[in-house]
């Protein structure tokens, strides 16, 4: 298979739709990258980069972080943690807060800000210094040092926190939250404040598309059962209300975030990221998910 001539391919033809959406600007920060950016990298299970575009800018990867911190939280807590968030879709946007009283203040998944809070939150009791620790974990999942959190980008999205503190403090109310709120959305900021590229985002989505084994970091990162069920998450929850839609169009689990990327896993084949900075209305990258939907068309093969 000749990765790097089907993403050149892809790159191109994604370039002539000329696909416009609008970047997040509810993150100030956020508005002021170049929306023209738009990069794709593939790496396959033997390790091999194939790469496209500006596959090797940094950019904020955002939500696309709380998968690097469920599985953090996952190998700890194991099958446990399902009694603080479900694992069913939302078919609601990224941060509504109505479900969470229907159901009681257990979020629909970890993926929807109430549940990636939980999450967060789990995670701030069991290690004693979270953010270096997410830092470091990413890193050794991507086979290097590559994570930079964007200071101006984590402030930028504290100023505007109202939405991400009520559900926290709504969580609280319910007794899904253990910790201080205040102290979990620093957390929860630098996390979706982190930096990558293309690159390595896709090397540190590898264990994903191997059974749980990083060949990067030369370990395995949790166990075949584990991989399946964040890869089933990443299916059904992985684009909040679109995620139909995305299992429609391409067919791979996947998770986006609002920065503009997505990260991608075809099992046993390899693991893939994909940044445009211009959403749609769902708050997903347009160019990324065209993209991905070319790729999975003509390698015409999904996990379907
Ligand atoms: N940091 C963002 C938020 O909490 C992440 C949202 C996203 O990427 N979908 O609103």
């Amino acid at each position: 298979m000749d990765y790097q001539q089907i993403i050149e391919e892809v790159y191109r033809e994604v370039q002539e739709e000329n696909l416009r959406g609008k970047v997040a600007t509810y993150i100030p920060e956020l508005a002021s990258v170049n929306p023209d950016q738009f990069g794709i990298a593939l790496v396959d299970l033997d390790g091999n980069v194939f790469g496209v575009g500006d596959y090797q800018l940094p950019f904020s990867i955002q939500s696309i972080s709380k998968v690097h911190t469920l599985t953090m939280v996952f190998h700890v807590f194991k099958s446990k943690l399902w009694a603080r968030v479900n694992v069913e879709p939302s078919g609601n946007p990224f941060n509504s807060i109505a479900q969470l009283e229907y159901e009681k203040g257990i979020p629909r998944n970890p993926f929807i800000n109430a549940g990636a809070l939980v999450i967060t939150d789990a995670l701030c009791s069991k290690f004693e210094r979270p953010i270096e620790q997410i830092s470091d974990f990413i890193n050794e999942l991507a086979g290097q040092t590559c994570v930079r959190i964007n200071q101006e980008v984590k402030q930028s999205e504290q100023n505007h926190a109202a939405r991400n503190t009520a559900l926290g403090y709504f969580l609280k109310a319910y007794q899904n939250f253990e910790n201080d709120v205040e102290e979990v959305l620093d957390v929860y900021f630098s996390h979706c404040a982190m930096e990558m590229s293309c690159v390595d985002l896709a090397k540190s989505f590898s264990f994903l598309a191997n059974d749980g084994y990083s060949i990067f970091a030369n370990r395995e990162i949790v166990s075949e059962s584990h991989a399946r069920r964040i890869n089933a998450l990443m299916l059904t929850c992985g684009f909040y209300d679109e995620a139909g839609e995305f299992a429609f169009r391409v067919g791979l689990p996947g998770k986006s975030g609002v920065g503009g990327g997505v990260a991608a896993v075809m099992p046993h084949k390899f693991s893939i990221a994909v940044w445009s900075p211009e959403l749609n209305e769902k708050g997903n990258s347009v160019k990324a998910i065209k993209a991905l939907e070319l790729l999975t068309d003509k390698l015409s093969f999904s996990l379907f």
